[in-house]
C-alpha cells in the first residue's frame, strides 16, 4: 500500500523540530506541502531547508508563530492561506513539558500551559475548519501525550491540558465528521526527539545521549524509546484517504507504556 498526500496542504504547528518535524518531512515526502510553525525563525528557516531537500519541488512556508497566542495565529493562517492556497490537514503539535507537583504550580502557569497546548488546538481548529468544510475533506491531528487518559502525580499542568485535548478532539470529531472533516489524537509515550535531546543536556551529565535514550527506554513494554519517524508514519496514514474510516480515535504512540488503551 503506497500512502499519498499529493494535493494537499498541511499546517503543522511545532514543525521546526522533533515530531513535527518529522510529520513534515513525511508529509511532503508524501506528496503535500506544508507550512510549519513555531517561534525561532533561525530554526524553521533550517527545518524548512532540510524538508525541501527530501522533496524538492513541493511548497514549504516556515513561519514563525508563537502559538499560545490568537493575534500571531491568525497571521500565520493568513500567510499559510496566501503560500499554499489551503489547509487541508492540521497537525496541532507545538508544545514543551510541564509537569510539577500540584501544589507548585501557579495559576500563571496553568494558564500559559492551557494557552500552548488547549487554546492553539481550539483557535486552529476555528480558522481551518470553515475551508474544510466547504471542499468536504480534512484531517485534524491533535497530539497529545500518554498522560491524557492516565495521569500520574505530579503531572500538571501536562495531563490536564492533554485531557481537555483529548475532549476537544472527540467533539471535534462528532462535529466535523458528517462534513469529512476526521479528526483524532495521538498519544505520545516517549519519543526520541529536540527535547529528548534538551532533557539529557539538563540532567544526564554522567551518561552519554545514547545511553540516556537506551536507559529511558527500558521502562517501555517494547523496551526502547520511540522513533520520530515511527510516529510520522502514523500521522501520515491518518491524514491520508486510506485513513478514511478514523474519526474520534485515540491512539498511543508509546510502545505499550499506557496503562489505558
Ligand atoms: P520538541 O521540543 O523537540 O519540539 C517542539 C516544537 O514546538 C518546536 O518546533 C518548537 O519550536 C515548537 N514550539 C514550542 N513552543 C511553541 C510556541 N509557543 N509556539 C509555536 N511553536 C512552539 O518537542 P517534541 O517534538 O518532543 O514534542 C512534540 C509534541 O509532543 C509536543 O506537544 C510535546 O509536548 C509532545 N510530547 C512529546 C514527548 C516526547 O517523548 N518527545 C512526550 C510527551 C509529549 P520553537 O521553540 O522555536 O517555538
Amino acid at each position: 500500500m503506497e500512502v499519498r498526500l499529493n494535493g494537499k496542504s498541511a499546517l503543522i504547528t511545532g514543525g521546526s523540530k522533533g515530531l513535527g518535524l518529522a510529520i513534515a518531512q513525511e508529509f511532503a515526502a508524501s506528496g503535500a506541502d506544508v507550512a510549519i510553525l513555531a517561534r525561532d525563525p533561525g530554526t524553521l528557516a533550517e527545518a524548512k531547508q532540510q524538508i525541501l531537500a527530501a522533496a524538492p519541488g513541493r511548497k514549504v512556508a516556515a513561519i514563525s508563530c508563537d502559538v499560545s497566542q490568537m493575534a500571531p495565529i491568525q497571521r500565520a493562517f493568513d500567510q499559510a492561506m496566501a503560500e499554499l492556497g489551503r489547509v487541508d490537514i492540521l497537525v496541532n503539535n507545538a508544545g514543551q513539558s510541564m509537569a510539577k507537583p500540584f501544589e507548585s504550580v501557579t495559576d500563571e502557569e496553568w494558564q500559559s500551559d492551557l494557552d500552548l497546548k488547549l487554546f492553539a488546538a481550539i483557535r486552529l481548529a476555528r480558522l481551518v475548519m470553515p475551508q474544510m468544510r466547504e471542499r468536504k475533506w480534512g484531517r485534524i491531528i491533535n497530539v497529545l501525550n500518554i498522560g491524557a487518559k492516565a495521569p500520574g502525580p505530579r503531572s500538571v499542568p501536562t495531563s490536564v491540558s492533554r485531557a481537555a485535548g483529548l475532549a476537544l478532539t472527540k467533539v471535534l470529531a462528532n462535529e466535523g465528521a458528517p462534513h469529512g472533516i476526521l479528526v483524532n489524537a495521538l498519544h505520545v509515550g516517549i519519543i526520541v526527539s529536540d527535547q529528548i535531546v534538551r532533557r539529557h543536556r539538563a540532567e544526564g551529565a554522567n551518561v552519554g545521549l545514547d545511553d540516556f535514550i537506551a536507559q529511558a527506554g527500558r521502562n517501555v513494554p517494547l523496551g526502547r524509546m520511540g522513533k520520530a519517524e515511527e510516529f510520522a508514519a502514523i500521522a501520515t496514514f491518518l491524514a491520508s484517504d486510506q485513513g478514511g474510516y478514523i474519526a474520534g480515535a485515540s491512539i498511543n504512540v508509546d510502545g505499550g507504556r499506557s496503562p489505558i488503551w
